[in-house]
């Protein structure tokens, strides 16, 4: 069911986090948005409540805990409680590493790896004591494969695998429940290649989208296919893409 959860959703100002808040707020889902930029944000969530759904937004910059917190607060004192959490903040400044492009190499692991760490550590204690929860996290086929030009990426997007897959056993060997799914998507349409200020890996990365890149609302169909389970089953892993794309 998603009808009335509570759905607290990270990188929400675009791309897949907007169409995930869209279609969970369209099946009756009261959403949380949370990003850096407000201006996005307060447009997305005045967009779903004159569509007749309920947003709030906050301002978050996941890499800071008590940003975090505080939207998980503000879940709480707006709806009464949290249900699930779509960890899908997130950047692709990708380049080869002889570049020696450190300081993205360093936002990737403090966006892609503490955020979702933030993200979790604000949650969990809520999932546990209620016993229920989901925790939903964007990782990409390059946290399957690995990608020349994506070393840094790819394994901030690996490191997702393990973490979820621990975070369920654990959670089901305390009895606390809490489900988790973790998303691999191949090329979708969004801002993600803004991020990339390497010439050449753009001008690739770029073709490679032009040529396969399909929209976030497939990627959003899948997070409402995934809270819309029973509540005591959990689907764990989803590659999504393009079906014309080899990857
Ligand atoms: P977008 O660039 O459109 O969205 C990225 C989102 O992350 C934005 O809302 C951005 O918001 C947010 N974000 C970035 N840094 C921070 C931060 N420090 N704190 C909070 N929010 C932050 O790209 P996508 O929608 O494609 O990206 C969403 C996720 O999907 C990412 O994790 C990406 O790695 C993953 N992914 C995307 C694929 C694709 O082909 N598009 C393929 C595989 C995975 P703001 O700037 O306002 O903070």
């Amino acid at each position: 069911m998603i009808e009335d959860k509570v759905v607290i959703i990270t990188g929400a100002s675009s791309g897949i986090g907007e169409a995930t808040a869209k279609l969970l707020a369209s099946k009756g889902a009261h959403v949380v948005l949370g990003a850096r930029r407000e201006d996005k944000l307060k447009r997305i969530a005045d967009e779903i409540e004159q569509d007749g759904g309920r947003a709030v937004w906050q301002a978050l910059d996941v890499t800071q805990q008590s940003a975090n917190d505080n939207v998980v607060e503000l879940a709480r004192s707006t709806f009464g409680r949290v249900d699930a959490i779509f960890l899908n903040a997130g950047l692709m400044p990708n380049s080869p590493l002889s570049a020696l492009k450190t300081d993205d190499w360093h936002r990737m692991v403090d966006v892609n790896v503490k955020g979702v760490l933030n993200g979790v550590a604000a949650v969990l204690p809520i999932f546990v004591k209620q016993k229920s929860g989901h925790v939903i996290a964007t990782s990409s086929v390059a946290g399957l494969k690995a990608y020349p030009g994506g070393a840094v990426y790819g394994g901030t997007k690996w490191f997702l695998r393990d973490f979820m897959e621990v975070l369920r056993m654990e959670s089901a060997m305390e009895g606390t429940n809490i489900r988790t799914a973790t998303i691999y998507p191949a090329a979708v349409n969004t801002e993600l290649l803004a991020t990339i200020s390497q010439k050449e890996t753009l001008s690739q990365m770029q073709g490679i989208y032009d040529m396969y890149g399909i929209s976030p609302d497939r990627i959003a169909s899948v997070v409402a296919f995934a809270i819309d389970q029973p509540e005591d089953t959990t689907i764990n892993e989803f590659t999504v893409g393009p079906a014309s794309q080899p990857w």
